[in-house]
Formats: C-alpha cells, sequence, structure tokens
C-alpha cells in the first residue's frame, strides 16, 4: 500500500539498485522507470539491471518528435539489457483536434500553446503509463534546475481514477547525485548514452537536456541548464518544464 510507512521503510535503502530491487518485488508489474533517454535514466536502467531488479518495466513518451538520436539510444538500451521499452504516443484524438485547431507548430505561439502542445504529446502519454502504476521511477534530480532544486527521493502523487484520484509513489532514486557523478557511473559501468548529450559543439556550446527536435537547442558555457528549451520565449529556468512533474496547463 502506497503510505508515509511505505516511504520512512524505502528511504532506509540508501542504495539505488537495491531501491529499485525492493520497488520491483514489492509491486510486480505495477512498477515502471520512466526515461526520456537522459543520462540520469540510463543509469537507472543500469542500477535496476545490475541488482537482479524482478520484472523491470521501462516506459518512455514517445511525443513523434524525438531526435533520431533518441531512438537510437533506446535500441541500444533495448539490445543491452534485453529489454522492450513501452512506447506511449500521444492519443490520436486530441492530437488531431489540437492540430486542427493551432497547427503543427502552435509551440511557437505562445507558452499556453507550448504547455498545451507538452500536454498532449507528453502528459497524456504519460498519464496512460501511469495508468497502469502504482511506482514511477524517474531521473529527477535536484540540481537540474532552479524548478527542481526541491526534488526528494519519494513523494506520493494523486493520480486521476474517474472522478477520484489514487495514490501513486513517484519515487527519483538520484535525486541527490549531481551530474557529474551519474556521467562517471554511466562510463565506469559502459552505459549506452544519449549521443548528442557526448557532443562537444563550437565555442564550447553543448546540448543539456534533450526533448522534442524543434524545440531544444544547446546551450552556451554559462547558461541555465534548461536554457536550450523553448529558447524563443527568453523565460526563467523555472519556467522551462514540459508539465511532466506540474499540473495540466490552461488551454
Ligand atoms: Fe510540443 Fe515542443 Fe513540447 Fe514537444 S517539446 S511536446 S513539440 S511543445
Amino acid at each position: 500500500m502506497i503510505s508515509e510507512k511505505l516511504i520512512s521503510e524505502l528511504d532506509a535503502i540508501k542504495e539505488p539498485g537495491l531501491l529499485m530491487k525492493e520497488l520491483f518485488t514489492r509491486f510486480p508489474g505495477r512498477t515502471a522507470i520512466g526515461t526520456s533517454g537522459q543520462l540520469t535514466g540510463c543509469a537507472l536502467i543500469d542500477f535496476a539491471v545490475q541488482a537482479k531488479a524482478p520484472g523491470i518495466r521501462v516506459f518512455t513518451n514517445d511525443t513523434l518528435r524525438l531526435f533520431p538520436e533518441t531512438l537510437d539510444l533506446f535500441q541500444a538500451l533495448e539490445k543491452r539489457y534485453g529489454l522492450t521499452l513501452e512506447r506511449y504516443t500521444p492519443p490520436e484524438a486530441e492530437l488531431k483536434a489540437m492540430v486542427e485547431e493551432y497547427g503543427e507548430f502552435l509551440f511557437f505561439d505562445s507558452k499556453e500553446r507550448q504547455e498545451l502542445c507538452c500536454y498532449v504529446r507528453k502528459v497524456l502519454p504519460n498519464q496512460r503509463a501511469l495508468n497502469t502504476l502504482d511506482v514511477w521511477i524517474t531521473g529527477l534530480r535536484s540540481d537540474q534546475s532552479s524548478s527542481r532544486s526541491g526534488v526528494g527521493r519519494f513523494e506520493i502523487i494523486d493520480h486521476p481514477l474517474g472522478a477520484q484520484t489514487r495514490p501513486i509513489l513517484k519515487v527519483a532514486p538520484l535525486a541527490d547525485w549531481k551530474e557529474a557523478d551519474v556521467r562517471e557511473y554511466l562510463k565506469k559501468n559502459k552505459v549506452p548514452v544519449h549521443a548528442l548529450l557526448e557532443k562537444k559543439l563550437p565555442g564550447g556550446w553543448y546540448y543539456e537536456s534533450l526533448g522534442c527536435i524543434l524545440c531544444t537547442t544547446p546551450i552556451g558555457p554559462y547558461e541555465p541548464r534548461r536554457a536550450g528549451r523553448w529558447r524563443w520565449f527568453n523565460t526563467g529556468d523555472d519556467k522551462k518544464e514540459c508539465g511532466l512533474h506540474l499540473p495540466p496547463p490552461k488551454k
């Protein structure tokens, strides 16, 4: 049962792989790692496999606008770990209605329309994944942006169930890891990594955080980590969330 008591029991397990093994064991078939192919998600898969967690499920939200390199990474992860990533795509009716009303490129129009696009292409698929889960394992880390600075290892969220809600345990096993630690782990364990996150560009520019093709650019050496997302809005680091970890947007 998802409860504060469960969290206090789990909090005693500090090692990420053992924590996930416990979760996959306690909630068989109802626990999954959600990843968009960022560094931490790849590390989590490796941790879970190395810990011999039973019945590992991994899912991703395929917006149908991902970089080819992201799709290549998913294939590499599947091959390396013998897993099949579950892909959740946008619901056809909502996608069609959105595109008919606002066009394919609505995210350039306003922050509200970008949030709507993310809602249809990312949040709704994610909700379909969460419909099958009691435990959602994420790669969130507190050093990723100012809006994520308060991220802890455990959180109970309310997930819609008809007119009611039900609790889901959201777990971020590497919440307090720094990016350098994650990179070191990935290198040491020869984990497949997104090709764009490894790429060095002229002038010290690089990809830090990857989303959909048109909405992601590299960042400069002194820019905030999520500056490459929806660059045309020129909003703060705390306004650079796609909505997966936020309440639904207004239309
Ligand atoms: Fe739409 Fe861009 Fe969000 Fe992808 S990142 S869902 S294309 S607004």
